[in-house]
């Protein structure tokens, strides 16, 4: 490849709420012309091996990341940790026991559908999500789209399941701090995804408090004008202005991958991050 090389640093697999399997992941990568991809799994690294093994081989740059979530009274924040260390052992039981409640809230979502009328098996759920670390809300509105109940996956957000909705069941989560000492921990460089959709920008500020290296600025749901709010206030907080497409695979309707992507310098500015993470007093090797 000739110019300059780009990266998408925000990509899902289907060990959480992707279709696509590792193949597919870097088949695309590859095809979109990618120099490099982050894999953020929601909630799982399980998903990283697979996808090295295959860029390693095809000539794509794997990034290891996570996406976790954060909940608030009125909010749901999502952080993004690159270059984490994703075969700590430490590391992989707290996410083991985020998914196993991830898993134990899938009965509970069921359940309050079933009393507004929308009736889908867990067994349809867990099928949906099979070889996933990390179940959740996607599988939950693909059953129910599966069902009929629903004539598209925004009516079930908008309706029953999207934060705050009336079939709303949080999983449990790790507080704005932990969720900061566990990235860091791992020596990874926390970044707030996409943070338009949290809905209230002041709850940035407690998550900087507490290390956080960057912004999504980029991302598939930002407009034009909402890109540009958040590249003033990266410069302003001396932030990382880094960004991704969110691809989950044909989850959300179409491919997304590479359609929001960043130069590869980004990627080098991740990894000194990463290394000056790795070599304070926070890092656990
Ligand atoms: P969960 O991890 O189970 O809380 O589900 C969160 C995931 O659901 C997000 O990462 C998205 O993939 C998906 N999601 C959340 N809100 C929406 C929405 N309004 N439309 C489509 N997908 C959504
Ligand atoms: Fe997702
Ligand atoms: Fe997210
Ligand atoms: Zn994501």
């Amino acid at each position: 490849m000739t110019g300059t090389k780009y990266a998408d640093l925000h990509v899902h697999t289907f060990y959480s709420d992707s279709t696509f399997s590792p193949e597919e992941v870097v088949t695309c990568a590859k095809e979109k012309g990618l120099a490099a991809i982050a894999i953020c799994d929601h909630d799982t690294v399980d998903g990283i091996d697979p996808c090295m093994a295959l860029g390693l081989k095809n000539g794509v740059e794997i990034i290891p990341g996570i996406e976790m979530s954060v909940e608030k009274m009125d909010a749901e924040i999502h952080v993004l940790g690159y270059f984490i260390d994703w075969k700590q052992e430490w590391l992989r039981k707290i996410l083991k026991e985020i998914q196993d409640s991830r898993v134990e809230r899938i009965f509970i979502m069921i359940e309050k559908l079933r009393g507004m009328g929308v009736k889908i098996d867990a067994e349809e759920v867990f099928k949906i999500a099979v070889n996933k670390g990390s179940v959740g809300r996607l599988h939950v509105a693909k059953a129910m789209l599966i069902s009929g109940a629903i004539k598209n996956l925004r009516e079930a957000f908008a309706k029953y399941i999207g934060f705050a909705k009336p079939c709303y069941v949080p999983y449990t989560k790790l507080s704005p701090v932990e969720t900061m000492e566990l990235i860091l921990k791992a020596g990874g460089v926390p970044v707030i995804a996409h943070p338009d959709l949290i809905g209230n920008d002041d709850y940035i500020n407690e998550f900087v408090d507490h290390g956080l290296r960057g912004l999504e600025v980029y991302h598939t749901d930002h407009k034009p004008h909402v890109t540009k709010r958040y590249e003033a206030m990266a410069k302003e907080m001396g932030l990382l202005m880094t960004g991704g497409s969110d691809c989950h695979g044909m989850g959300k309707g179409r491919i997304l991958m590479g359609t929001v992507r960043v130069p590869y310098e980004l990627v080098e500015k991740l990894k000194e991050e990463a290394k000056k993470i790795k070599d304070g007093p926070k890092y656990r090797s």
